[in-house]
């Protein structure tokens, strides 16, 4: 095999999958990771339980993994433009390649109000966020969280831990709006409020006001004063698309890549949050799931292609399995049916809640609360385009379990479950 100069920008799912992908078919290609965070690689899905104390160590590798991997790592260098055969550094230095990965993934969304840049208001994004906000902690009785998303419902579970006072305000009519439909919204918005945390729907926030420098409180567009001493921006995520503009690549909200991970450039990749990947359900649709299980996917297919093996992705697919509270919460795919040939299948009970939505004969999404323990086969279903009436008819009124996908699938059933779990 040839080798090929590899650099991959991103030291987090995305670009350590790559880099795993590489390694697997070929070891001899010389690959440099870089990144701008000057630490070594860290799982940002736990900077919540770094904020509570539950968790001190976040290492995503063991030490000595760059030299197993016979990989150079280039850490605290940002990236700041793509050249003909080289990625261009910010002090000035250039590494050539014949494959490059962007895997940049993504920022904090940052509301335009007044007040959001002073002491005390953050967001939860990267290791530094979670150090400060962990240093703040001692002097903070009460925060308010700006977003109801993903990263405000695992942020309110550190916050409660340390017995702070906890309000959510959100624009939007409930919690959790891109994952959950309204009846599931609202258990879990019953087990908040159970909890002590005052959630205020389609409220705005109109101006941060302080006081010495410091935050003091969130004045909402409809005039109330809420008490704050610390501010949580969790409005969502924007893939970091900057070197991708400044080398050129097409660009959309994310970077745009075919089914192989290609940039519109042929020797550039792109994956993980910053990539606008083709939807796995939509055709002709482009997504950006931001999701961990989504860009070790993807990078594992960028860097399997960046190497000549040539595998398509099965497209993208945004799934999330999480507990908020105690509560078990579970999405994938459509949480609406498609309107022209789509329906559900509803059921609820105990305080669970399972919807599983369905286009013709075969499901494309699915919301849990409660019991998430259909979430692996739902998803292996959704995946591999399984319809209900494949060989033994499913009732999807029924739990489903991997064991009627072995029926279907035989011992592909298992491949199915140890790719869910890897
Ligand atoms: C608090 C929190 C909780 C989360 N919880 C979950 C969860 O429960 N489940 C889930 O599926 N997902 C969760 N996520 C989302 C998940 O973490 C992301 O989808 C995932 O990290 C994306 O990985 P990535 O490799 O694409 O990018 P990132 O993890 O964002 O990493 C980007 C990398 O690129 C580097 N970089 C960026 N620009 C440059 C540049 N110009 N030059 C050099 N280096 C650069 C950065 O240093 C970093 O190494 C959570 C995220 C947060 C913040």
């Amino acid at each position: 095999m040839s080798q090929r100069r590899i650099v991959i920008v991103g030291n987090s799912a995305a670009g350590l999958a790559a880099l795993e992908a590489v390694r697997r078919v070929d070891n001899t290609s010389p690959v440099t990771l870089v990144a701008d965070e000057a630490i070594p690689a860290y799982s940002r899905v736990l900077l919540p339980y770094l904020v509570s104390g539950e968790r001190l160590d976040l290492s995503l590798r063991p030490a000595g993994y760059a030299e197993r991997m016979r990989a150079r790592l280039l850490l605290g260098r940002r990236a700041v433009g793509i050249g003909a055969d080289a990625l261009e550094l910010d002090d000035g230095s250039r590494l050539s390649f014949d494959r490059l990965l962007v895997a940049t993934g993504s920022k904090a969304a940052v509301p335009n109000v007044e007040g959001i840049a002073m002491p005390g208001v953050s967001a939860l994004k990267t290791m530094a966020d979670a150090l400060r906000i962990r240093n703040e902690l001692p002097r903070v009785r009460h925060a308010v969280i700006l977003g109801g998303g993903l990263i405000c419902l695992l942020t309110v579970h550190a916050l409660l831990k340390l017995r702070v006072s906890v309000t959510i305000a959100v624009s939007s009519d409930r919690l959790l709006t891109r994952m959950l439909d309204q009846e599931a919204a609202a258990i879990l918005q019953r087990r908040l409020t159970d909890a002590g945390v005052r959630i205020l729907t389609r409220t705005d926030a109109a101006r941060i006001v302080g006081s010495n420098g410091r935050v003091r409180s969130v004045l909402t567009a409809a005039g109330e004063a809420l008490p704050a001493d610390l501010v949580i921006l969790a409005k969502g995520i924007r893939p970091d698309i900057e070197l991708a503009r400044a080398g050129g690549l097409a660009t959309g909200r994310g970077v745009l890549v075919d089914e192989y991970m290609r940039t519109s450039r042929p020797d550039v990749f792109a994956a993980g949050d910053c990539a606008e990947a083709p939807d796995m359900l939509l055709r002709g649709k482009t997504t950006i799931p931001g999701t961990w299980f989504e860009a070790v996917a993807q990078g594992e297919i960028a860097g399997a292609n960046m190497v000549g093996v040539f595998r398509p992705s099965p497209g993208a697919f945004k799934m999330n399995v999480m507990e908020i509270l105690g509560i078990a919460v579970s999405s994938m795919g459509m949480i609406d049916p498609p309107e022209s040939d789509g329906r559900v299948v509803v059921g609820a009970r105990d305080g669970n809640y399972r919807k599983l939505v369905l286009a013709r004969d075969r499901i494309v999404g699915a919301v849990l609360v409660g019991d998430v323990s259909e979430a692996g086969p739902i998803a292996a279903m959704i995946r591999r385009g399984v319809r209900l009436a494949e060989r033994r008819p499913l009732d999807p009124s029924q739990p489903i379990r991997y064991a009627d996908l072995a029926v279907k699938w035989g011992s592909k059933a298992h491949d199915a479950e140890a790719f869910l779990l890897k």
